[in-house]
Order: C-alpha cells, then structure tokens, then sequence
C-alpha cells in the first residue's frame, strides 16, 4: 500500500547519498517528489529515475544557503501544487578541520548550508505545509550531535543546531498541525564519508563499533523518514530517531 498517495515531498540535498534514496523511496510509497540539489545535473538525473520508474519527481537546482534559491523553489510549488506536505531537510556538508585551523569563510559557509538552510526552509515552506492540513518537516542530523568528534568539532556542532532546532519547531509548529522530527544517523557510505572510510583501519574500527556488524547505506535511512513521513507518526514531534546500527547506545 502507498502510504504517501497525494503526499508533495521536498527533499534537500536530493542528487546523491541519503537524500536521493529518500527521494526514490518517497515516490515508491506514492509522493510527488521535488529532487532539489545544489547540482542541478544529479537533482534532474534522480528526477529522471523516478519517472522512469513510474514514480512523480520534479528536478530543481536549489542551493539551500540562497534565499532566492528556496524563495523560486516556494513559488514553483506554490503554482503546481498549492501545498506542500513534507519537507525533509537533508542537505549537508561536512567540513573537516581542527577549530584552531578553521577559517572564517569554512566556518560561514558550513554554517549556512548544515544550520541556516534547515531553518530557512523550515520558516519558508511554513505557509505551503499549513495548506496541507498536517504536514511534517523531517531534519537529517547525526549520531554525533552531542558528542565530540575530532576533527569534526565544527560540524557536529552544526548537527547539534539541527536537533535542537528540530525540538524547538516541534514546539512552535505543533499548533499549525505540523511535526518536527529528525533523524539521526551513523556511519553511512556516500561521498560524505567516502574519504574516511577507504582507509582500511577506520572503517574496521567503525565496523567493529557497530553492534550490527556492518556500517550503514543510504536505503537504510529510508523506513524512518517515511515513518517521519506517514501517517504511522501521528503523535510524535520533536522525536530523534538514531539509525545507525547500534553504534550510538555503545558511545
Ligand atoms: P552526500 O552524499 O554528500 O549528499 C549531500 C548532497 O547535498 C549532495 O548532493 C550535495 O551536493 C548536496 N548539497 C551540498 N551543499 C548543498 C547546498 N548548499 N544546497 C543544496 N544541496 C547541497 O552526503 P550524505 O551522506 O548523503 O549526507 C546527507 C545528510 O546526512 C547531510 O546532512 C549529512 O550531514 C547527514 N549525515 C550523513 C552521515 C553519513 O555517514 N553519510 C551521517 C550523519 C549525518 P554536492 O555533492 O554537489 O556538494
């Protein structure tokens, strides 16, 4: 049974890795999917996928650091579809550094993507999922959130801003019918991690870390997001769902 018929999906971020398995997972349970991506090439290439497959997909190149970017993304869909039901805020960027080493602009910019474009999107899609009459916003954050990480202090400090921005929407948005929930993964294979986990060592360091025995794909992500997404979690908001093989309840 597709348990998002009729739903209009936003995802972030979309082109590749975590966002576009939750994409293509999105239009199998029935959404009309908008694949939007900094690269527009990999955002209409995802679209094209899941059209071909049978599915619903609008492509569009959205840098979500752009106000005008998301602004043209609010228009577009205001005109095709006057509502939007979901909206998962998966775009990141990881920049790797020790805080003593890190430039301004470094910092400025993983700001503006990992924390900035969840808070934008999530105020500017406010009126398009009011329309829907119970919408949800799920964000992407990390096992790491509330950890430390070395050397990664920056951006697991972007991720904390992520999961107590999603509690704090949570609150704010619950009079409008709309959730906040977000999810937490661990160690995924995508480009994100590509570079650590090629280095034999690390990777069976993190392996052996993982109580599941293997590390985690982008299709793994996607039964929570559409739990997130679904009718199935009616009555949670502010909720933070890790997905991440155990690792975390070993931390
Ligand atoms: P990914 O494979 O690098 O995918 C991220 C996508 O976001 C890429 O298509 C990227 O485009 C795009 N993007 C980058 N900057 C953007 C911007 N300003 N506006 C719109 N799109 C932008 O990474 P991923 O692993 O799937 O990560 C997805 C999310 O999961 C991120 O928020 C990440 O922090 C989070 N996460 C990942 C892991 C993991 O282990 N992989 C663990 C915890 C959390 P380009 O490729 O052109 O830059």
């Amino acid at each position: 049974m597709a348990r998002l018929a009729g739903k209009i999906a936003i995802v972030t971020g979309a082109g590749v890795g975590i966002g576009q398995a939750i994409a293509r997972r999105f239009a199998t349970e029935g959404a009309h999917v908008w694949v939007t991506d900094i690269d527009g090439k990999t955002a209409a290439d995802t679209a094209k996928s899941i059209v071909d497959n049978g599915g619903a997909a609008t492509a569009m190149q959205v840098d979500v650091s752009k106000g005008q970017d998301v602004t043209a993304l609010t228009r577009a869909i205001e005109t095709a579809h006057d509502k939007a039901d979901i909206l998962v805020n998966n775009a990141g960027i990881l920049v790797r550094g020790e805080v003593r080493n890190l430039s301004d602009a470094d910092w400025t910019h993983q700001r503006e993507v990992n924390i900035d474009g969840v808070l934008r999107l999530s105020r500017d899609c406010l009126p398009l999922l009011r329309k829907a009459h119970g919408g949800s916003i799920i964000n992407i954050s990390s096992i790491m959130a509330n950890r430390g990480l070395r050397p990664l202090a920056a951006y697991t400090a972007t991720k904390g801003a992520v999961t107590a921005l999603t509690k704090g929407l949570a609150i704010e948005y619950a009079p409008f019918n709309i959730r906040v929930n977000v999810i937490s993964p661990g160690y995924i294979e995508t480009a994100i991690t590509d570079r650590l986990l090629r280095l034999p060592p690390v990777r069976k360091a993190l392996v052996d870390k993982t109580p599941m025995g293997r590390l985690g794909v982008p299709d793994d992500i996607t039964g929570a997001a559409v739990f997130f997404a679904s009718d199935d979690s009616l009555y949670c908001t502010g909720s933070d769902l890790m997905v991440d093989g155990g690792m975390s309840a070993g931390l």
